[in-house]
């Protein structure tokens, strides 16, 4: 069996669940193995509706007010024993904070092998899976396969890989029976940012800016653009530094690795630790006044000028090309 486990956040199913539910159908079509989407959490039973037409043979549902929130105990103990009960061989989960935690702890407990941070997924000659993951900060990328590894752990990046689509056919939903873990952390209290556009890791589009911003207040500018383009803010680390944006706005390598299908940078220099967080973007438009930039390396648009000229522009631009 292939067990995907389908991340939700605050009882809805996460973008990033069917994600991993595509690369699931696809190692369970390759091995002609059953596919089980596994939903944890508190009062989440009616989530497994939103999968039963994905192509999954099971939707196996674990709802328990110890899952209310992910501790590490709580989440591998019940993914443990629903891969016992199930001869899970593959276990396939999304590598965001969550997910990267859980993998690697399923992986440790069940003394298995980890594909963590994934960005591709493909088959060998001999149908073994062969994975592609960025290493050294991105700079190089590695092959690895582990053709023995049972039950093999896969994550993959988050917008690594599109979303699985509606298959029509009807999955089985199965409470299942799993035992409560013994937790030894309890999640206190969640802080939330009030974010008012979309996740960061989530975002088709993102803006972001760094230090030639220059200051807090101007960051109201990428924000009217967002809300135009219905893109997430994002930061660099200096900008982050500053105390101009929280933390969680951080892209790169000490912040978040997103892979947008826009990417519009503003003010960033194109340090190697922020590109980290973003090559992956599909597109990139830099807009910066030194011509000599670094991101212009990897940009696909540059606009070489100032940003505070640059960037009402083009949200003037954006409003009116939606108005038509
Ligand atoms: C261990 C480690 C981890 C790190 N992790 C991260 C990370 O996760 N994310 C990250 O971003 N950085 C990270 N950094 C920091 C990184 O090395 C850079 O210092 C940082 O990314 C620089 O941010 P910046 O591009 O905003 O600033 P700068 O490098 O100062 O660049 C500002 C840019 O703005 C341009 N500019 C200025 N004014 C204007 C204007 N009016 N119009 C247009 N352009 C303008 C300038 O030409 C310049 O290119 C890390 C560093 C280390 C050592």
């Amino acid at each position: 069996m292939v067990l995907v486990f389908a991340e939700q956040r605050d009882a809805a199913l996460r973008k990033v669940a069917f994600e991993s539910l595509l690369v699931g159908y696809k190692i369970a079509q390759k091995k002609s193995d059953e596919l089980a989407a596994a939903i944890l959490g508190s009062k989440v039973g009616n989530l497994a509706q939103g999968i039963v037409k994905f192509g999954v043979n099971k939707v196996l549902t674990v709802d328990d007010p110890g899952l209310e929130h992910y501790t590490p105990d709580g989440y591998a103990g019940a993914m443990i024993q629903l891969a016992n009960q199930h001869q899970a061989d593959f276990i396939v989960l999304s590598a965001t904070a969550t997910g990267k935690d859980l993998a690697a702890t399923l992986a440790a407990r069940l003394e298995t092998q980890l594909l963590q941070d994934c960005i591709s997924i493909d088959f060998d000659e001999n149908g073994a899976i062969e994975v592609v993951r960025p290493i050294y900060a991105g700079k190089a990328l590695s092959k690895v396969k582990a053709p023995d590894a049972r039950p093999l752990v896969i994550a993959m990046r988050p917008r690594a890989v599109d979303q699985l689509q509606e298959t029509g056919t009807q999955a089985q939903v199965i409470a299942a029976d799993v035992k409560p873990a013994r937790l030894r952390s309890r999640v206190a209290e969640i802080v939330r940012a009030v974010v008012e556009t979309v996740e960061l890791t989530e975002a088709d589009i993102i803006v972001s800016g760094g230090r030639g911003m220059k200051g807090p207040e101007n960051y109201a500018m990428l924000e009217q653009l967002a809300k135009v383009i219905n893109a997430a803010v994002g930061a660099s680390r200096a900008a982050v530094d500053a105390g101009w944006r929280d933390h969680q706005d951080q892209v790169g390598q000490t912040g978040k690795v997103v892979a947008p299908s826009l990417y519009i940078a503003c003010g960033i220099s194109g340090a190697i630790q922020h590109l980290v967080g973003m090559t992956n973007s599909k597109c990139i438009v830099a807009v910066n006044k030194d011509s000599e930039a670094n991101i212009f390396r990897v940009a696909d648009y540059g606009i070489v000028g100032d940003l505070f000229k640059v960037v009402p522009l083009l949200t003037e631009e954006f409003r009116k090309l939606k108005q038509e």
